[in-house]
């Protein structure tokens, strides 16, 4: 029984134009009903973004928490660190769904990771989880194989496991 879906920000919930800056995202248009239909089942909906475009200083200051909530997701945790600055957070670390699962009780197999990039995959792996990679063409050219690939976010309910 999953209680709680983990959504990557960029290229899973949306399209950037430049992934430097955060507010270029533009939104797939199941990203909202996905959610919606998530606490339908009675499921958590919540964000892990790595977003060193705060390192960087182009995301310094940007509203993250009233997007996530105009999304109507449950929780959000960000990871603002660039890659040198050697964090347990910025994916594939697991900082951000360890402190998670710690604050809300959780084991990693109650939770689903769905991300487009193989950092998301293995850190969802890494923690347990579920695992869904979202691609378009519907493929997988990494290594770290997920559980389900789904080309748009309105496949998810469908290869979640429901036992
Ligand atoms: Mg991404
Ligand atoms: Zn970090």
């Amino acid at each position: 029984m999953i209680r709680c879906v983990f959504f990557d920000r960029d290229g899973t919930l949306g399209t950037l134009s430049d992934v430097r800056y955060p507010q270029t995202i533009t939104y797939f248009p199941d990203a909202r009903e996905t959610i919606r239909a998530l606490h339908e089942r009675g499921i958590k909906a919540m964000i892990a973004t790595n977003q060193s475009s705060i390192a960087r200083g182009t995301g310094a200051g940007y509203d993250f928490d009233g997007e996530f909530r105009f999304l109507g997701a449950d929780d959000w945790f960000i990871c603002p660190h660039d890659n040198q600055d050697g964090c347990d957070c910025r994916k594939p670390a697991t900082g951000l769904l360890r402190r998670a699962l710690e604050k809300y009780h959780w084991s990693g197999g109650e939770c689903a990771m769905v991300g487009d990039r193989e950092t998301d995959i293995l850190c969802g792996e890494r923690m347990g989880m579920f695992t869904v990679l979202l691609s378009p063409q519907r493929e997988c050219t990494f290594a770290t194989r997920p559980k389900a690939i789904i080309s748009s976010l309105s496949e998810l309910l469908q290869v979640l496991p429901t036992d």
